[in-house]
C-alpha cells in the first residue's frame, strides 16, 4: 500500500497544492517552470534556490537546498531541478533523502550511472521522480506515436540545427566537459524518438565535431543500426533554425515532426494539432507522479548520447 509521507497531504480528494521549490533559477526556470507552476492549481511555488540570487522570484530565495530545508522544515513537498546537469545528482539525492518528490529538467543527470542511482534512491524512499523530457510533450508526439504503433520503420532522418548564441547566451557550462555541447539540444530530438519509435535505436557509427579548443561537440552525426536511420545535430547554424524529424514506414507512410514537434505532417499533409504547452503538460504529469509516488525515468535519450560518445570518431575543427 502506498502511504502518504510526512510532507504530503493525506487525502486525494481534499488535496492542497503541492508546495514546490525551483532549484536553479536561470533561463528555463524563469521562461517555463515558474509560469507553468503559476498556471497549475495543483502546485504552489514556495521557494527558489539559486546561488547567485533570483531577482523577481516573488518567494524566499536560498543559496542551497540545505539552507532551504533548514529554514522551512516540513514546508515543501517537491523540487523542480533546473540547474545545469552536473550538479543534479547531489541535489536530487539530498531532496529524495528529505522525502521530497523531484522533477529533473533534461538531461536528467550527467551520466547514466547517476540517473540509475537516483531512480533506485527514489524507489527505495517511496518518493516521486520524473525525468521531464519536455519535448516528449510537444503536440506532435502523441499522434506520431499512435501512427507508428505496430509499424515497421523504413527510414529516419533527424535534422536539428540551431545557433546556441540565440538560446543560451552566456551559458559557459554548455561547453564544459559535462555540459553536453550540441547534445544539450540533440537530446531533445532523441527524447522524441524514444517516445514515438516502435524500435530501440542503436548507435552504429558517430562523428563528433569538436571546436578548435573545447571538449564537447559543436556538431554530431549519428548513424543508427538498420538502413536509412541517421541524425544530424549542428550548433553552427546561423540561418533558419531547424528541429525536424522525418520518418518513413514500410507500409509507405511519411511522417514528419517539424519545429521540435510543434507540427506534424502525414504523407505531406499538415495535421491539425493543439497549441504547444509542453511545460503545462510536464507539470500535469508531475502532479500524478508526486501524488502516486511513482518513478518515471526514460533513460534512453541519455543512453543514446552516451553510446555516441563511447564510439564516436572525434574530428577537431582546425583553428582559423
Ligand atoms: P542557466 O540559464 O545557466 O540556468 C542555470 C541555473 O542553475 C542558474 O540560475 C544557476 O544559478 C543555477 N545553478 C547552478 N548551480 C547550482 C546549484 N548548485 N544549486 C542551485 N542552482 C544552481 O541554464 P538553463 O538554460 O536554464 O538550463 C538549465 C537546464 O535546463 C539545462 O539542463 C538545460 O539543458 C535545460 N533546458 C534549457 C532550455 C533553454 O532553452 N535554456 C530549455 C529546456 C531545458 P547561478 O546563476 O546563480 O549560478
Amino acid at each position: 500500500m502506498i502511504r502518504p509521507g510526512p510532507n504530503l497531504p493525506p487525502s486525494p480528494t481534499l488535496r492542497p497544492p503541492v508546495r514546490i521549490a525551483i532549484i536553479g533559477y536561470g533561463t528555463i526556470a524563469r521562461a517555463e517552470h515558474a509560469p507553468a507552476i503559476a498556471a497549475d492549481a495543483a502546485f504552489e511555488l514556495v521557494a527558489v534556490v539559486s546561488p547567485g540570487g533570483a531577482a523577481g522570484a516573488g518567494v524566499p530565495v536560498f543559496a542551497s537546498l540545505a539552507e532551504l530545508l533548514a529554514a522551512m522544515p516540513g514546508g515543501i513537498d517537491a523540487i523542480a531541478l533546473c540547474t545545469p546537469p552536473r550538479v543534479r545528482r547531489a541535489i536530487a539525492a539530498e531532496a529524495i533523502a528529505a522525502g521530497l518528490a523531484v522533477l529533473l529538467e533534461k538531461p536528467p543527470a550527467a551520466t547514466l550511472g547517476e540517473l540509475d542511482e537516483l531512480a533506485c534512491d527514489a524507489r527505495a524512499a517511496g518518493t516521486g521522480l520524473l525525468a521531464a523530457w519536455h519535448s516528449q510533450y510537444a503536440p506532435a508526439v502523441a499522434p506520431a506515436a499512435a501512427l507508428l504503433a505496430g509499424e515497421d520503420l523504413a527510414g529516419l532522418a533527424v535534422d536539428w540545427r540551431e545557433d546556441p548564441a540565440r538560446f543560451h547566451p552566456g551559458q559557459e557550462w554548455l561547453w564544459q566537459p559535462d555540459g553536453f555541447g550540441v547534445f544539450d539540444a540533440g537530446i531533445n530530438a532523441l527524447s522524441i524518438l524514444t517516445a514515438i519509435l516502435p524500435e530501440r535505436l542503436l548507435v552504429e557509427e558517430a562523428e563528433l565535431i569538436l571546436p578548435a579548443r573545447g571538449q564537447v561537440p559543436v556538431a554530431a552525426n549519428l548513424r543508427f543500426a538498420g538502413a536509412g536511420r541517421s541524425a544530424c545535430f549542428d550548433w553552427r547554424e546561423a540561418g533558419a533554425q531547424t528541429w525536424d524529424i522525418r520518418l518513413a514506414t514500410r507500409s509507405g507512410r511519411a511522417i514528419a515532426l517539424l519545429g521540435g514537434g510543434a507540427r506534424l505532417e502525414v504523407d505531406g499533409v499538415e495535421q491539425h494539432l493543439a497549441p504547444a504547452a509542453e511545460y503545462r503538460a510536464v507539470y500535469a504529469r508531475f502532479s500524478t507522479i508526486v501524488c502516486e509516488r511513482k518513478v518515471l525515468v526514460d533513460r534512453e535519450p541519455l543512453r543514446i548520447c552516451a553510446d555516441a560518445s563511447l564510439i564516436g570518431r572525434r574530428i577537431r575543427i582546425e583553428p582559423t
